[in-house]
């Protein structure tokens, strides 16, 4: 299998040259290998020839199907770019026009009235005339028309505009296949083929192209997408049984008068038992020798930061520093007040360093840093810039992690020679399997519970037609001293729009509830502006905040008892959850309100329904990727595998992700440097295939 990876695909029959150029600049393809890894996404059935009569009876979308007949006349209509050719084509139920904007002259060189052809091709309407545009035409008995289950390749507009669509690669796949007698050589070790009730390479290789059936299609299937996962799992497992065997950490093992004093003076409230068993998750680790490298995930208001405070306050009873990073100078600035209310009574010295904090500021700060009297430092990505020197950094707390980048994360460990514990919050819900592969060198720890006595937020659709009825509502809210969101879109490339709809959304806002005060935050304010805006609200002088999406992340105001939010067809569902998350958070009942115009599509409602119906994270996170892939996650996450996935999903392959990862266990705990013969072959094959960027280990 690995020498495929040299073989040239001009070589292979029907590429060529110059297809060659194009399949390695449009779909990066350029080793044999890389051919047979370009799998259908899928199938169409072309065991089934339908009558034209039986679809000019059918209504609403069909399907591509295929006919056979004949071609009654060919007509070259219209001139230059708009010339068109329509050929009349009857099985003898019926007629439909078969219609080509492109290539005219050749495709009517090729086709004969004489010929019986297959035809392929999604029917559609034109003037109430059956008609398929650009279909494929073949002869009965060829290897286009061929029987059974025929493979949709992923394309591109020039694949498709230089006539390399779907069947071009099942005729050069498949007459590849077709030559090369000899299996391929299996990458898996066969104790695991066997263990898992695998089918081999060769086989799912070949059935995975040119199907025999669907339950055989269904094996290959998941034979590929298992060794895809197969390998990540892998990679992963040994990369964090080497950490943990390896990587040296400070030992934290004093509970002291920082800690105690905290926990008898300052704490308001008693922690949850989540907070209480993911705080001694953290101990454990600290106490090990070993560097901490933990994601701490819990849903928006779970106490993520009480948590972070806690852990960072054993850090500093043992000696050390220590330093939280939020993704945005809001976020910092919010947490910085949090901690340092808190931890008043005890005088622990916390300070804030973010982009715009000053440079005479800067300098005291550094001192600080320098001769250890700074506790605690809490700031944006500007705390990992390379002047920013600590005394003895040992516990570093990240916010959000997933704004931060890899290379930022990273960073953090030029910062001291032994790396320093680190503990990532996230609220963003991410299923188990998937946590399982993308935070695979990191262990997990969920807060699973909320603080008691917060009250779900009522949730409702809400149509543009009934505005008046919200403001009434808002109104109420308001007058009984309550405090509301108001929270636009803001998408980049619709900026402009966005932040017009936002103006006018306040100066409306002001119209109506202005006797109660107005603030208005946005994505393109200064710093400086967007804080006293900020301010305004969290003091309470601003009972309504409109803002675009920027509060999305870590605003804490409990006063605030409902949320509007506008256009919220376009957030996804798991934006539309953090943004929900800013209510909630006191004593009252609170309202979230989404509205749309009325007129939007079915699976809009129904995404927007789903919101209505539950506040759990995990299930709208679940929902949210079934119904639009992995999305942002996929984007972002994806992209740091140390290895490209062309047939699993993140999203939808749980249950195979579940099965490699107990392979791969299985696997190392018998041969850990996979260094028995047996496992030879496997072990080359990861290494070739894996991407050169290793500094992936390093991040978390
Ligand atoms: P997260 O960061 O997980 O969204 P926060 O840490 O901001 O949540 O906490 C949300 C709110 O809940 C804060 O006002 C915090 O003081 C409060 N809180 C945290 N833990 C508890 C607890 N155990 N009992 C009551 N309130 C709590
Ligand atoms: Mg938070």
């Amino acid at each position: 299998m690995l020498s495929l990876r040299h073989a040239d695909i001009k070589y292979v029959k029907g590429i060529g040259p110059h297809r060659a150029d194009l399949l390695a600049a449009e779909v990066g393809i350029r080793s044999v290998y890389d051919l047979l890894r370009h799998f259908p996404t899928a199938y169409i059935d072309r065991s089934r020839i339908y009558s034209i009569r039986s679809l000019c009876m059918a209504d609403g979308e069909q399907p591509s199907v295929q006919v056979k007949g004949r071609f009654v006349s060919f007509n070259v209509l219209g001139e230059g770019a708009k010339q068109r050719l329509v050929g009349l084509f009857t099985d003898g139920t019926a007629t439909m026009e078969c219609v080509w904007f492109k290539g005219v002259r050749n495709i009517r060189k090729k086709l004969v009235t004489a010929n019986e052809y297959i035809v392929f091709g999604k029917p559609g309407r034109f003037n109430s005339v059956l008609q398929m545009s650009h279909p494929e035409v073949d002869i009965p008995g060829t290897v286009g028309a061929s029987q059974g289950l025929r493979g949709i390749y992923p394309l591109t507009e020039r694949l498709r505009t230089d006539n390399f669509g779907s069947k071009a690669f099942f005729a050069s796949i498949s007459s590849y296949l077709a030559g090369h007698a000899t299996p391929f050589v299996d990458p898996l070790p066969s104790s695991v083929i066997k263990d898992n009730g695998l089918i081999g390479f060769d086989e799912a290789i070949r059935t995975i192209h040119v199907p025999q059936d669907v339950k055989m299609l269904q094996a290959a299937k998941l034979r590929l997408k298992f060794e895809e996962l197969f390998f990540i799992q892998v990679d992963m497992l040994r990369r964090s049984r080497k950490r943990r065997s390896s990587t040296e950490g400070y030992y934290m093992p004093r509970v002291g008068r920082w800690f105690n004093d905290f926990y008898s003076q300052c704490l308001p409230f008693e922690l949850t038992g989540a907070q209480k068993r993911v705080i001694k998750e953290i101990r454990n680790d600290i106490i090990s020798f070993k560097q901490m490298n933990r994601l701490v995930q819990g849903d928006v208001g779970s106490g993520k930061t009480l948590v972070a405070l806690i852990s960072m306050l054993f850090a500093i009873d043992n000696g050390y520093q220590a330093c939280l990073m939020a993704p945005t100078e809001i976020l910092a600035t919010q947490h910085f007040e949090t901690i340092s209310e808190m931890c008043s009574k005890i005088g622990l010295n916390v300070k804030l360093l973010t982009g715009s904090t000053r440079t005479a500021a800067r300098r005291e700060i550094s001192e600080g840093l320098i001769d250890g009297s700074i506790h605690i430092l809490v700031g944006t990505h500007a705390v990992i810039e390379d002047t920013v020197q600590f005394h003895r950094l040992g516990f570093v707390v990240i916010d959000e992690q997933h704004r931060f980048g890899v290379a930022q994360r990273a960073k953090l460990w030029a910062k001291s020679d032994i790396p320093p514990h680190v503990l990532v919050m996230t609220a963003t819900p991410i299923p188990r399997t998937l946590a399982m592969t993308v935070y695979g060198d990191l262990d997990i720890s969920v807060i699973d519970e909320l603080p008691p006595g917060r009250k779900p937020v009522a949730t409702a659709l809400r149509y543009d037609e009934q505005r008046e009825r919200v403001d009434k509502a808002v109104l109420g809210e308001l007058e009984a001293g309550r405090q509301v969101y108001i929270v636009y879109p803001l998408i980049e490339e619709n900026e402009k729009l966005d932040l017009k709809s936002a103006t006018e959304g306040y100066e409306r806002a002001k119209r109506i509830f202005g006797k109660y005060g107005v603030a208005f935050v946005h994505g393109r304010m200064k710093p400086a502006e967007k804080e006293a805006q900020m301010s305004l609200f969290s003091s309470g002088k601003a009972a309504v905040l409109v803002s675009t999406t920027v509060i999305e992340v870590g605003v804490n105001v409990p006063n605030a008892t409902t949320m509007i939010i506008e256009n919220a067809e376009r957030f996804g569902l798991s934006q539309l959850h953090q943004l929900r998350g800013r209510v909630g958070r006191g004593a009252d009942k609170s309202y979230c309100i989404l509205m749309t115009k009325y007129k939007i599509a079915a699976e809009t409602r129904k995404r927007l329904e789903l919101m209505t119906s539950t506040t759990d994270g995990f299930v709208i996170a679940e929902a949210d990727m079934q119904m639009r892939g992995p999305g942002d996650i996929e984007g972002t996450m994806q992209s740091g595998l140390p290895f490209d996935l062309h047939i699993a999903n993140l999203a939808q392959d749980g249950r195979i992700i579940q099965m490699a990862r107990e392979a791969a266990e299985k696997l190392l705990d018998a041969d850990p440097d996979l260094s028995k013969t047996e496992n030879l072959y496997f072990s080359r094959a990861m290494q070739e295939i894996a991407h050169r960027n290793t500094d992936w280990s390093r991040i978390s």
